[in-house]
């Protein structure tokens, strides 16, 4: 006899539990999808019967490996390397490669589990997949890191190409990485084969728009949001938080659409600046210098850094976490919700704990995932893909307006789910049903691989 919908959630969730024991970040996204699937598998009983549940927990393929190099003293370095290939049915494996030096297995199948359903939700025909290595690129010279990409790829092109597994940048991957690691591809294989890597250099293949992406989507999500009830992003005050990629390019879209960006923070501190961003200054800071967040404070006048503070003490209208995983928990949400916050829109994977988002919900703010809310980057990454197979090249205003409307789509298809399965505007619920229900479809159409 079949299992109920909720047995069988609990089977599939307890066996993940065994194998994974050790894997508490994967297991954390698990549940996350696990939790929202009831109502789709009463709709689906073929879902159960096809084993989807057990299959996509469990990656197709995942790769370790040693990355020796020699740093500036000519010592030996080894770092572990990692490419985890989850789910390829919708197309080939794509998603970021992080280097960071919390980076291990559990990490990556975290990412790579969220990368399935939010590839999903772009309809971008793209599988999930995602790596990286425990190599800090922070503070190390452009020699050491070159040398460090030159070996990671010197193992990892075995199992990449435009048709299998395309990588990017992600968390201490940006235009420097991907252009060494394409030069060593390009060196071991021979080809230039620009759709093996997205996020290159603008001059031998980059798209448009790729840099800013991720940032520009999250607030081009909150925007549809807000427009839900008639409101917009003009004179709100907004918390970001990072001031990496993701969080420069939120704060500028920000900014552009009139709102004002008033915070933004590391792994020291952050900084407040009631003015808004000088996000000029900002970039200058972090993209040219590689310096640290407190540069900032120092070199703009009424701007004031808070040493290891919590940036979700700042009072604003809209949150967007935008520097890694768990960064907001009960206590920072509980701030937040103090300070009159009504959005809140995850630029950062996972950057919010369950007992936040349980918070969230609870308080009928409007919260949305980063499997749709950070979804820009990786579609601006399969955008990136076409150009490079038709040798083709768009303009920025082209490209940006085909990701405002990726984003609309996006917001959209979670919004209709949320609706479906019984809870509208539970964009938590919405994502997580809508990216399952395009994966599971192809997985049962193309049988028990
Ligand atoms: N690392 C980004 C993400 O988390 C982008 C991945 C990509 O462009 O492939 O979605």
């Amino acid at each position: 006899m079949q299992l109920t919908p909720q047995a069988h959630i609990q089977y599939v969730a307890e066996l993940a539990a065994k194998r994974s024991y050790n894997e508490p970040e994967f297991l954390q996204a698990m549940h996350e999808v696990l939790d929202s699937l009831v109502p789709v598998l009463v709709e689906h009983p073929e879902f159960i019967e096809a084993g989807v549940l057990e299959r996509l927990i469990e990656p197709e393929r995942q790769i370790m490996f040693r990355v020796p190099w020699l740093d500036d003293q000519n010592k030996v370095q080894v770092n572990r390397g990692f490419r985890v290939q989850f789910n390829s049915a919708l197309g080939p494996f794509k998603g970021g490669l992080r280097f960071h030096s919390s980076v291990n297995l559990s990490v990556i199948k975290f990412l790579g589990f969220e990368q399935v359903f939010k590839n999903a939700l772009t309809r971008q025909r793209i599988g999930g997949g995602k790596g990286g290595s425990d190599f800090d690129p922070h503070g190390k010279s452009d020699e050491e890191v070159m040398r460090f990409c030159q070996s990671f790829m010197t193992e990892l092109y075995r199992y990449i190409d435009e048709h299998t597994d395309v990588p990017a940048g992600d968390i201490g991957v940006g235009a420097r990485e991907i252009g060494y690691l394409f030069g060593q591809y390009r060196r071991l294989t021979g080809r230039h084969e620009s759709g093996v890597l997205t996020g290159k250099g603008k001059g031998w293949g980059g798209a448009e728009v790729r840099t800013e992406a991720t940032g520009y989507g999250a607030v081009f999500f909150a925007q549809e949001m807000l427009k839900r009830t008639g409101e917009d992003i003009e004179g709100r005050r907004a918390v970001v938080s990072g001031s990496g990629n993701v969080a420069i390019y939120a704060m500028e879209k920000i900014a552009q659409l009139g709102g004002i960006p008033v915070t933004a923070s590391d792994s020291s501190g952050y900084v407040v600046d009631e003015r808004g961003i000088d996000i000029a200054l900002l970039k200058q800071i972090k993209e040219v210098e590689r310096g640290r967040i407190a540069d900032y404070a120092e070199r703009r006048q009424g701007a004031h850094f808070v040493a290891n503070g919590s940036v979700w003490d700042v009072p604003a209208e809209l949150a967007f976490p935008c520097a890694t995983q768990n960064e907001l928990d009960e206590r920072g949400a509980r701030a937040l919700l103090d300070g009159g916050v009504r959005i809140v829109a995850e630029g950062a994977n996972m950057p919010t704990t369950p007992e936040a988002i349980t918070l969230f919900q609870k308080s009928g703010i409007l919260f949305a995932p980063g499997k749709a809310a950070n979804s820009g980057g990786v579609a601006t990454s399969a955008l990136e893909m076409s150009q490079n197979a038709a040798r083709d090249r768009w303009d920025f205003d082209h490209s940006e307006a085909r990701l405002q409307a990726i984003m609309r789509d996006v917001h959209d298809a979670c919004y209709v789910a949320s609706e479906r399965y019984g809870r509208p505007g539970d964009y938590v619920l919405g994502a997580n049903t809508a990216g399952f229900v395009t994966v599971a479809q192809a997985m049962i159409e193309q049988g028990v691989v």
